[in-house]
């Protein structure tokens, strides 16, 4: 039973794919209130709330106050985090540090370090009421199809990270909190960016990598794209962007479909820390193995592009088809040695 007397004046239902931020932003703004001061009024917290990434690490209070005062059911905003992608995308929900998939921010108190947040200018531009979607802060989601378009990852006038919940923060003179599809440090209109045109690479690879696009639109997709296929789709990330001497992978694979070179980060930086640039360019890359594994990724072994205790390194569970697809290098292996 929903207690109507507890419900805050502008209760809005978070919007299709809407992030708890993203909501909680325009929850504030409804109110005509700045979006500390609505924290600190309505929730009694202020700007603690924001020493964190919330849509990683929604506290269970805040699920429950939102609950309470919005009258939307407390699935209905877990979903609205990114727990929701929990045996979807990953089979373990890591709380904090280093979640696959999942673009980090690198908070430093209140600011982000990384730009994790990305956007469609797009849908921005066509929203009746903008806001931000939780599919953005995904690695490999970095065009929209219904646009086809590229998205962004920082403010295209100043450089500045994606921060729509700071808008105010430290403006002490600033009333009016101006639109959440504003940079927060230069006030340019993000629904303003250019769009882009994104480059495919090769067909195989795009006709793998579209239904895994569309499932995040929020399409349904076949069976095929479960928690195993992304667990080994990162695994070929990894491979991909790995550094060694016997790795040649990514050469292999961007020669057969005429791919730039991604210029390796320095250390052990995964997928996610790539430039949005680069994680466009090795996702196709990775794809086009995962079009069809059983002779791609034997054919790259047998050209010595990868190793055998590469395939499988730190990689568990292993879905049995990729089980199968590396015990194929074995036998090939033991069959040349006869
Ligand atoms: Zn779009
Ligand atoms: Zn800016």
């Amino acid at each position: 039973m929903i207690d109507m007397s507890k419900l805050w004046l502008y209760h809005p239902k978070p919007l299709p794919d809407e992030l708890l931020s993203s909501w909680l932003v325009r929850i504030a703004h409804g109110h005509d209130m700045k979006l500390q001061t609505f924290c600190r009024v309505a929730l009694g917290k202020g700007q603690d709330i924001w020493l964190r990434d919330i849509d990683r690490q929604a506290p269970d209070w805040l699920i429950r106050a939102l609950s309470k005062n919005t009258g939307v059911g407390l699935r209905t905003i877990r979903r609205a985090s990114l727990l929701d992608y929990k045996g979807v995308l990953y089979h373990r929900y890591k709380w904090s540090g280093h979640q696959y998939w999942i673009l980090p921010l690198m908070m430093v108190d209140t600011s982000y370090h990384h730009h994790g947040m990305q956007y469609c200018p797009m849908c921005l531009a066509e929203d009746e009421v903008p806001y931000f979607r939780k599919r953005w802060r995904v690695a490999l989601y970095t065009m929209c199809t219904k646009h086809q378009c590229m998205l962004h990852d920082r403010c295209p006038s100043c450089g500045g990270v994606v921060e729509f919940t700071r808008r105010e923060m430290g403006k002490f003179s600033q009333v009016d909190a101006g639109l959440i599809t504003q940079c927060h440090v230069c006030d340019f209109d993000l629904r303003n960016a250019k769009v882009v045109k994104p480059v495919i690479y090769d067909e195989s690879a795009a006709l793998t990598w579209m239904p895994v696009l569309k499932m995040l639109e929020g399409e349904s997709v076949d069976a095929r794209y479960d928690v195993g296929f992304f667990a080994v789709l990162h695994q070929m990330c990894k491979i991909l962007l790995a550094h060694g001497q016997h790795v040649y992978l990514q050469k292999f694979v961007a020669d057969k479909i005429g791919a730039p070179e991604v210029a390796l980060l320095t250390g052990h930086a995964s997928f996610e820390n790539y430039s949005l640039e680069d994680r466009h360019v090795v996702i196709q890359l990775a794809m086009w193995l995962m079009a069809d594994p059983e002779a791609r990724i034997v054919d790259a072994w047998r050209n010595k592009a990868v190793r055998y205790s590469m395939l499988n390194k730190d990689f568990k569970p292993m879905p049995q088809w990729y089980r199968d697809v590396v015990m194929l290098c074995v036998n090939w292996r033991l069959a040349s040695e006869m």
